[in-house]
């Protein structure tokens, strides 16, 4: 039966899977710095958003030589709008580690590749499968989701993920294992989607227990957890000469690593400079938080710890969050209405 349903998904597969700039079909990857690069961008990314950085970054960094040799910096560019950015730090240290620790020639056993920056248990199994085509797991929203509906399995996922995983190993193909995750993939991004599944057209459809149920969209069971709202303060600070004062942000947490303009998720900061409400704020979703920040301005020569004054037609050159992004670009506007 098992055999059965992963060959009626691959026969899907192979003629309805999606083309993606980093997908061959018939077997692994090739290339699995390709393989690599993708799957730390997709981490917490769907694959619309992913594609047009994922061309630009292998333009630019075709060959994982290409990246261990580029400054982080650089690297944080081609990476800024896409989020997460503790990832492009990690994937560059992987690259790293490749080159230096493993001349280039990429691990295949699961207890070196989980030694690298970046790969957990999720992309330790998609890497393994796609570029190696070992008969690996994969076990992620999508696999959850498929297999819930598929058995009927009701109760909270935290509770049963034993038994997802246990089913979705069992339905895993031993002898087509890349191509098998690529379908899994594209069953849930496709077929069996959060809302509105198109079950008619479904591989599966002769044996899912959830087809035609009034509560399938309920499945998987997950507990929401509430997002925190919170309002806090950004601060365009500019100098006579016109210049923006700019820091980097510390090396860990949240949008570490990249440039900004300061600003405080709860008090006002720069009291004593008073600054100018611009009347002008910003929203921003992140994974726990909703977060929102009143603009403000204030004019001083004075160079606070941490960062600099950059002309503003330089500010092209650091890597910025969107969250900054927004932030300047709602500034320019106002000044140009
Ligand atoms: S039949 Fe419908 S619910 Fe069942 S796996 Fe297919 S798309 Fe999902």
């Amino acid at each position: 039966m098992n055999s059965n349903l992963s060959d009626l998904l691959l026969r899907w597969y192979d003629r309805h899977g999606r083309t993606l700039p980093w997908r061959v079909k018939g077997g692994a990857h090739p290339d699995p710095y390709i393989i690599l690069v993708s799957e730390i961008m997709l981490q917490q990314t769907t694959v619309k958003t992913v594609i047009p950085y994922f061309e630009r970054f292998i333009k630019r960094f075709p060959t994982i030589r290409d990246l261990a040799a580029a400054p982080l910096e650089e690297v944080y560019l081609y990476w800024q709008g896409l989020g997460y950015y503790t990832r492009a730090r990690s994937l560059h240290a992987t690259a790293q580690t490749i080159v230096d620790r493993f001349g280039c020639v990429f691990p295949q056993n699961k207890s070196d590749i989980l030694k690298l920056k970046g790969i957990g248990e999720y992309t330790v199994a998609s890497f393994l499968a796609l570029a190696f085509n070992q008969p690996e797991t994969v076990i992620d929203g999508n696999v959850i989701r498929i297999i819930c509906r598929l058995y009927h399995l009701t109760e909270p996922v935290e509770k049963i993920m034993p038994q997802i995983r246990e089913k979705a190993a069992a339905l895993t193909s031993r002898d087509h294992a890349a191509d098998y995750a690529s379908a899994i993939m594209d069953l849930g991004a496709v077929i069996c989607t959060p809302k509105a599944p198109q079950c008619l057209l479904c591989p599966w459809k002769g044996f899912c227990l959830s087809q035609g149920l009034k509560e399938l969209e309920q499945l998987p069971n997950r507990s929401k957890t509430a997002k925190k709202n919170k309002s806090g303060y950004v601060y365009i600070i500019r100098n006579r000469q016109g210049e923006i004062f700019i820091r980097k942000r510390t090396e860990k947490g949240l949008l570490s690593g990249l440039y900004e303009f300061p600003w405080d998720d709860e008090k006002p900061l720069f009291s004593e400079y008073s600054p100018q409400d611009t009347g002008l704020g910003v929203s921003h979703i992140f994974t726990h938080i909703n977060l929102s920040l009143k603009i403000h301005t204030l004019q001083t020569e004075d160079v606070f710890p941490g960062g600099e004054f950059v002309a503003p037609e330089n500010l092209c050159r650091y890597p910025f969050s969107t969250l900054m992004k927004k932030v300047y670009q709602k500034f320019l506007n106002k000044k140009t209405n």
